[in-house]
């Protein structure tokens, strides 16, 4: 089963987030208006021949939020949820999101709201390509460039890449995280879960929480949870206890091996199946004591009602987009527990995707320990210039977070004469 979500949508969840940083920066009412609407959206019908005959017809989403430091930039999500709030909500963190990396992008993001689990591969690649069709329009390297997001990976990359380049003739920087064959970046899978465990290193060193033998609880294995855990594990030394995915949990307190639990989901198997701990339902996951709790799946999942009031950790990691509700979000803070933004923690992903663009454009490689050594240098700077504004503003890294990136892209709106 499914955790529920928040009543709350993405986009008042960032809309609430905003106006708490805007009031911070002292933004003009002018510029908050320009900075919360929406560039361009574009909605298209989608339909699609399914095996047994039938077309059925889908709906899909772009959404360009902001484009004033470099072209828009943003995964596209697959999910019966996605829908034109939550899209917005996500595009509207992309563009927070690069401009706190300080990476020449804007953003945008895109959703289809259907259940992949239902789709075949073929249908899957049916629909990757008729909503490319649709979207081709507003994409390009200098334009608006795709990645992964829930439920897309690099297989749906290639299927853009190539409808895209079938028309505009080869044209491999109009897409991030392809395969590395066809010109994606060393490192860019597992850069997500890379850059959470990179940030939660600076943390750990700046204030005392212990890393190396750390308690850690990981909502979500899908690609950012899994390779978190392979990381924490193989190299920070962390002790993760617990894990879950849609099926459930899994629960060992001296630790779970996680090469086994890799193992066995590789093999296509839910995690609340392995034998190697515990089986814990979804919700038992939140009450874990804990020194960290990373939600990794959807957002929405730590609310008032459900668990901000019993969440037993001292730092909430957000890997995933949206994870908290801004009420729970005052509540954690109330009760002394930080909280890494999404924006900041799981902004390793967009990073290597702006050096896989580069890379395209400039027809070279990079080496796996470049991305890596670029990765860490990148997202640390950017934890540091929070951590330095939290501490003189006296505020939660979220809204220091917020005041930093909505103050580059109204810099850079004014600078163009907005
Ligand atoms: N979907 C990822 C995110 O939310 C990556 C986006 C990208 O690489 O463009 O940050």
């Amino acid at each position: 089963m499914s955790p529920p979500r928040a009543p709350m949508s993405g986009k008042a969840i960032v809309q609430t987030h905003f106006d708490r940083a805007a009031n911070l920066i002292s933004l003009e009412s002018y510029m908050r208006r320009l900075l919360l609407c929406p560039f361009r959206e574009v909605t298209v019908e989608l339909p699609v021949r399914m095996d047994d005959g039938r077309i059925e017809v889908f709906t899909g989403y772009r959404i360009q939020h902001n484009g004033a430091r470099g072209p828009c930039k943003g995964g596209i999500r697959y999910h019966p949820e996605a829908d034109r709030d939550e899209v917005l909500g996500l595009a509207t963190i992309m563009t927070w999101k690069t401009a706190l990396m300080d990476i020449p992008f804007g953003g945008a993001k895109g959703g289809v709201t259907v259940d992949p689990k239902k789709l075949s591969k073929l249908e899957l690649e049916r629909l990757t390509r008729r909503f490319t069709q649709r979207i081709a329009i507003v994409l390009g390297p200098y334009r608006d460039i795709p990645a992964p997001d829930v439920a897309t990976n690099a297989q749906v990359m290639a299927w853009i890449l190539d409808e895209y380049s079938s028309r505009q003739g080869y044209t491999p920087a109009v897409v991030t995280g392809k395969p590395v064959a066809l010109g994606g970046s060393l490192g860019r899978e597992e850069a997500t879960g890379r850059g959470v465990m990179y940030v939660m290193d600076s943390y750990a060193h700046d204030f005392g929480v212990p890393l190396k033998g750390g308690r850690v609880v990981i909502q979500g294995f899908g690609n950012v949870g899994s390779h978190l855990a392979r990381l924490l594990d193989a190299e920070a030394g962390a002790k993760v206890l617990a894990v879950s995915d849609v099926s459930g949990g899994i629960y060992n307190d001296k630790g779970l091996d996680i090469p086994g639990l890799l193992t066995h989901v590789g093999q296509g198997r839910p995690v609340s199946e392995w034998a190697g701990g515990k089986r814990i339902t979804n919700e038992d996951l939140w009450t874990i004591p804990c020194d960290w709790l990373v939600p990794a799946a959807l957002g929405g999942v730590i609310t008032k009602e459900a668990n901000a009031r019993t969440i037993d950790c001292k730092v909430v990691v957000e890997g995933a987009n949206e994870p908290t509700t801004p009420t729970a979000d005052l509540i954690l803070e109330e009760r002394g527990i930080a909280l890494l933004p999404d924006f900041l923690a799981n902004a390793g992903g967009v990073t290597v995707s702006y050096y896989e663009w580069a890379q395209n454009l400039q027809q070279y490689r990079w080496t796996h320990e470049q991305v890596n050594r670029e990765l860490k240098a990148t997202i640390t700077k950017a934890y540091l210039t929070v951590r330095d504004l939290a501490k003189e503003k006296a505020v939660a890294f979220r809204t220091a977070a917020y005041g930093i990136a909505l103050q580059r892209v109204a810099d850079a709106e004014r600078l163009r004469g907005n």
